[in-house]
C-alpha cells in the first residue's frame, strides 16, 4: 500500500498546530502508521533535502528545519502521495489555494508549515531517514490483536 512522509515543520509545532493538522489527514480517511515528535539532526536534514543542495535557500532551509522539534508522520492509503500534496498546497503559501494547509495558515516561502513527499520513491527514502522500521505499524486489519 502506498505511503507518504508528512512532517509538520518547526513553525507548525511552535504555533501549536499539531492536532489541527493531523485531524485533516485523519478526516480525509488515510491511515496513520507512525508518528513522533523529534529534532532533526543536521545529517538527517541534509539527507532529507539533498535535492536542494545547490539552491540559494539551502543553508536557511537546513537552519530552519533543525531549529526546533518537528512532528514526523507516515501515512498510508491509495493515492496518499498526490492527495496529501494537494491538501498541502503550493510551496509558496501566497500561491497556495485557500482550503489547502499552506493556503490557510502560511504566508512565507520558507516557513510553510508542512512537508509532504513528492513521489512514492521519495517517501521511501524520507521515511527511512526519519524512522526505524519497528516504529511503524504494519497496517493489516487481519493481524490478530496483541494481548494487553
Ligand atoms: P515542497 O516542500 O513544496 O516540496 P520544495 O521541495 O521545492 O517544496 O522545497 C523544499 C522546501 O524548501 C520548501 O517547502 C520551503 O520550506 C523551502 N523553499 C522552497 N523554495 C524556497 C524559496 N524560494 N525561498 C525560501 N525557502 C524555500
Ligand atoms: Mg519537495
Amino acid at each position: 500500500m502506498e505511503k507518504t512522509f508528512l512532517m509538520l515543520k518547526p513553525d507548525a509545532v511552535q504555533r501549536r498546530m499539531i492536532g489541527k493538522l493531523v485531524q485533516r489527514f485523519e478526516e480525509k480517511g488515510f491511515e496513520l502508521i507512525g508518528a513522533k515528535l523529534m529534532r532533526m539532526t543536521m545529517a538527517q536534514a541534509e539527507a532529507h533535502y539533498a535535492e536542494h543542495t545547490d539552491k540559494p535557500f539551502y543553508g536557511e532551509l537546513l537552519e530552519f528545519i533543525t531549529s526546533g522539534p518537528v512532528f514526523a508522520m507516515v501515512w498510508q492509503g491509495e493515492g496518499v502521495v498526490a492527495m496529501s500534496r494537494l491538501m498541502i498546497g503550493k510551496t509558496n503559501p501566497l500561491e497556495a489555494a485557500p482550503g489547502t494547509i499552506r493556503g490557510d495558515f502560511a504566508t512565507d516561502k520558507g516557513n510553510n508549515i508542512i512537508h509532504g513527499s513528492d513521489s512514492p520513491e521519495s517517501a521511501e527514502r524520507e521515511v527511512a531517514n526519519a524512522f526505524h522500521p519497528e516504529e511503524l505499524l504494519i497496517f493489516d486489519p487481519f493481524l490478530p490483536k496483541l494481548e494487553a
